[in-house]
């Protein structure tokens, strides 16, 4: 942690600063999970150890519903996994994920403590859990949880959960916890707590990004293996003395949007310069303004619904891993939206760089740049 130190952020409560210059791309810090799991939906596609897509991978022979790419991944997650398997195989199931997680940090905390290494900044039990500051609806969601928890949580009448502490860990679950994506980056395939990135503060324009690296578990040497870890590198040049962000938030939505999301799943209101001054909000809904002939009204309105029944199916692609029909969709949308959308606008943005995206997958390299060229010229 020698690149950043916790301070006073005032009413964002603590952030971190960069206690050094920093250039873009460096490495701030990198961090393994204090806890991950994989989404219930993917539980027998994706190692449950390193989160890496798989095909064929071997099931824990216990409880049936831990899978790993091979004994190296089981051996390396058993430490994580040992008290979960037996409580799957007590209550017959495995409950939702984040009950799964929630479970794996008690249990971690009650093995090494909610502090695990001297780099890490903040004991878990001490990160914001907004509870007092849900909605009825999400409380009414946090109590079911809680109550799932409880039956899948192994019995002891000597040594019961308070409810109260377990509403505290699910709550710090809601505003902390990240989306882990696959080897390939193309799909959110888990969820995990990473203690002192939930340190580092929210900017709809961030200094700084979030790198989901796997790690290396292939050599036949087991200590030569590194560890699936987190890395928050420098988007830009950062002076000594100046806060890290990051952003929470997809900035491909208009800053009423985002703040919005913001509000409703982090509980706070988003004051940073591009949300008051409402920096790109127009570009990001423009239409082409061509040489003589401006697409008409009706042209626009067509093109932009049609956009956004588009970016659905895309997503639900995503989520099903069809690249092809991903790659598809995006093509097909993006002609139409060519002499009727502004570069900047913001469908048109969020489509390029998915297809961007999806290509390099496909390792159409020459496509891919040239959609990224696009949303670059966009950005701009
Ligand atoms: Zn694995
Ligand atoms: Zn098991
Ligand atoms: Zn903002």
């Amino acid at each position: 942690m020698d690149n950043v130190e916790v301070f006073d952020a005032g009413v964002k409560g603590r952030g971190l600063k960069a206690t050094r210059d920093l250039l873009a791309g460096d490495v701030v810090f990198a961090e393994p999970s204090f806890s991950a799991v994989v989404f219930d939906s993917l539980s027998t596609a994706v190692c449950h150890n390193c989160f890496r897509q798989q095909a064929n991978l071997h099931r824990c022979v216990q409880c049936k519903f831990a899978h790993y790419c091979d004994r190296t991944c089981q051996t390396a997650c058993w430490n994580e996994h040992k008290k979960e398997c037996a409580a799957i195989r007590s209550s017959g199931s495995a409950p939702s994920e984040n009950v799964r997680l929630a479970a794996r940090m008690l249990w971690r905390i009650q093995r090494d403590t909610g502090v695990v290494s001297d780099g890490q900044l903040t004991s878990v039990d001490e990160l914001v859990d907004h509870v007092s500051d849900l909605t009825d609806e999400d409380r009414e969601e946090l109590q079911i949880d809680v109550h799932k928890f409880m039956d899948f949580w192994p019995k002891n009448p000597r040594k019961p959960q308070p409810v109260e502490y377990i509403s505290h860990i699910f709550g710090i679950i809601k505003c902390n916890a990240f989306t882990l994506s696959d080897q390939r980056g193309l799909q959110a395939v888990g969820v995990g707590l990473f203690p002192n990135l939930c340190m580092v503060n929210h900017d709809c324009w961030p200094n700084c990004t979030v790198i989901l690296n796997h790690g290396n578990q292939s050599a036949l040497n087991p200590a030569l293996h590194s560890k699936r870890r987190i890395e928050l590198r420098a988007l830009e040049k950062v002076a000594e003395g100046v806060e890290l962000t990051v952003s929470y938030v997809d900035f491909l939505n208009l800053s009423a949007e985002r703040q919005r999301i913001l509000k409703k799943q982090y509980h706070f209101n988003c004051t940073c310069k591009h949300c008051t001054e409402h920096i790109k909000d127009d570009l990001m809904m423009a239409a082409k303004e061509g040489e003589g002939s401006k697409p008409s009204a009706e042209l626009i309105k067509q093109v932009t619904t049609a956009s956004e029944e588009c970016l659905e199916k895309v997503a639900q692609c995503r989520l099903q891993g069809d690249v092809h029909g991903v790659a598809r969709l995006c093509g097909e949308c993006l002609s139409a939206q060519e002499n009727v959308l502004a570069d900047t606008h913001l469908y048109k943005l969020r489509l390029q760089s998915t297809a961007s995206e999806v290509l390099s997958f496909m390792h159409a390299f020459a496509e891919a740049a040239a959609y990224s060229r696009k949303t670059i010229d966009g950005y701009m």
